[in-house]
């Protein structure tokens, strides 16, 4: 497509109406002046205030605004490590003791915007472009299954040739995929397809839906109007604040069940962003009566070409990242956390221990990199720098270490618990349950078909473990028909058969 064809295109993107109808007498739901007048009014919180916060969580309700401001400017480290472990508390309430893994792949990294910490901005001649064919979606569907996963999150840089109809196919040649698992010659498959792509009006969401998506993922990148104005030129889609704002509006409405949003953090003040999260979960929450599926946090890290994200004022510490993490998991009790592989392993370590329920591992965000590792080590093509390069393998074990049991659950969506019916049974914390069942039948199933022998060691104690619990819990005892499909699934992943759930 020509110069012309593009700027045609890009007139086309925003629908204002879409943006509107959102709208409360004609203001969003960021309103700078009042997040800055809480934090200074909760500048110094009473412990007792702080503490009843903790049972309100621990009751599993999403907190209000004062609420959250006042864990974020806790100063006493004895109060700050009865907020940890009470973020643990709400986690495993809700999820558990799972950490869900996944994959990004990396489709296409065209695209018309420019945002200052990003490698695939348009104006980084840096950056080698390329666009995956079909083929090679498959083959790279194949080496991530080659590693053991069962999710895919689909990345994409805005631009006409990757516009839906490519995100489309895209989804559709993953699901097409099927392989069989190197230590078992059991048959696999990508379970589970979600996005991260741009803002879009309702028909090309609807399309995703249509294609099968799990989770549609838009991060705001800063609620800071000031600062969102700085890093994305206004001459560019991107630019346009409100059109991001309520992106996940739009999904929902348009059918896509579980939204995920996010902040880019390093770009203005962590608190007003873990505000702004917040604030975006409320306001989905007034809007449809179901919060986000899942809160990302990536800190910005060294992207090819992008002086800011070198340079930031606002880079976040590890000491202030760790109490992030826990305010969030306190603050929406019923989001999935997501921490990346953006992070170095040691600080992963340390938050899945603050409430973190996804990770990504054996991860690759060079154009085409899994299938050709070149591709990951040339600068050149990708978006920004990963911290914690090893492989799914190394990741399992290390958080079979900790007690962590490794899910590549996919029931949710397959079985209709998504949206509101999810929202539901995570803040009854019957969800939980499902979790764990689902979670040791697909644990079961990645140490017969891909665990080293040294995390077979530790997943085979770990999982003895988890079905004694399963066995002597009273809520299962409660349920004899789920147990008995329980016990009846696992025997039968045992004898070869795969993808079940419960
Ligand atoms: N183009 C789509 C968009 O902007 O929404 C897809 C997103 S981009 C490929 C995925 C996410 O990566 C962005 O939303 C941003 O938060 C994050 N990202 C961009 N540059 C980054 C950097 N230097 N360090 C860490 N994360 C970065
Ligand atoms: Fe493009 Fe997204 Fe990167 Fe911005 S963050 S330059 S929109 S790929």
């Amino acid at each position: 497509m020509g110069v012309a064809g593009i700027k045609d295109w890009k007139q086309g993107i925003v629908k204002d109406e879409e943006i509107d109808k959102y709208l409360i007498n004609g203001k969003d739901y960021i309103d700078d002046q009042s997040i800055f007048s809480v934090l200074k009014r909760q500048s110094d919180p009473d412990p007792a205030f702080i503490r009843d916060i903790l049972q309100k969580s621990l009751s599993i309700t999403t907190l209000n605004p004062d609420e959250t401001a006042a864990l974020l400017q806790v100063k006493d480290a004895e109060l700050w490590q009865e907020i940890n472990k009470t973020a643990l508390e709400v986690k495993r309430k809700v999820y558990d003791n799972r950490i869900v893994f996944f994959a990004p792949l990396y489709c296409a990294n065209h695209c018309v915007n420019n945002c200052a910490y990003c490698g695939f901005r348009e104006a980084n001649n840096l950056e080698v472009r390329r666009i995956l064919t079909m083929e090679e979606v498959k083959q790279e569907t194949i080496s991530v299954l080659r590693e053991g996963h069962k999710r895919l999150i689909l990345v994409f840089g805005e631009h006409p040739s990757t516009d839906v109809d490519y995100m489309v196919d895209c989804i559709k040649a993953v699901y097409s995929v099927s392989d069989v698992a190197p230590k078992s010659g059991q048959p696999t498959n990508i379970r589970r397809v979600n996005i991260n792509a741009a803002p879009m009006e309702m028909a090309k969401l609807k399309k995703l839906k249509e294609a099968g998506i799990g989770t549609y993922q838009v991060f705001q990148e800063t609620y800071h109007r000031e600062t969102f104005a700085k890093v994305h030129p206004s001459n560019t889609l991107k630019g346009n604040y409100r059109w991001r704002l309520y992106a996940l509006h739009r999904a929902i409405e348009a059918g896509v069940d579980d939204v995920a949003i996010g902040a880019l953090f390093g770009l203005y003040d962590w608190k007003f962003e873990v505000m702004g999260l917040l604030h975006h979960t409320l306001d989905l929450e007034r809007h449809f009566g179901i919060g986000p599926h899942t809160i990302s946090f990536p800190r910005m890290t060294p992207a090819s070409g992008s002086w800011l994200s070198n340079n930031s004022d606002f880079n976040v510490s590890d000491e202030n990242f760790k109490k992030l993490v826990a305010v969030l998991r306190l603050s929406v009790p019923t989001a999935g956390l997501i921490v990346t592989a953006r992070e170095k392993a040691a600080i992963k370590q340390e938050v899945l221990q603050l409430g973190c329920t996804q990770t990504d591992a054996s991860t690759r965000i060079g154009i085409g990199a899994y299938s050709d590792q070149k591709m990951e080590f040339n600068q050149d093509n990708k978006q920004f720098t990963i911290g914690d390069p090893r492989d799914l393998d190394a990741v399992i074990q290390e958080v079979g270490k900790l007690g962590y049991i490794s899910s590549f659950c996919t029931a949710g969506y397959r079985c209709g618990r998504t949206g509101e019916t999810i929202m539901g049974m995570l803040s009854h914390c019957i969800e939980s349950k499902y979790c764990k069942l689902n979670a040791v039948l697909t644990y079961r199933e990645y140490l017969n078909d891909y665990a080293s022998p040294e995390t077979k060691i530790i997943g085979e104690e770990l999982i003895k473990k988890e079905l004694e619990e399963i066995e002597n819990s009273t809520y299962f005892q409660q349920k004899p028909h789920l147990l008995a499909r329980f016990r009846e699934d696992y025997g039968y992943i045992q004898g070869g058969k795969r993808d079940l759930y419960l």
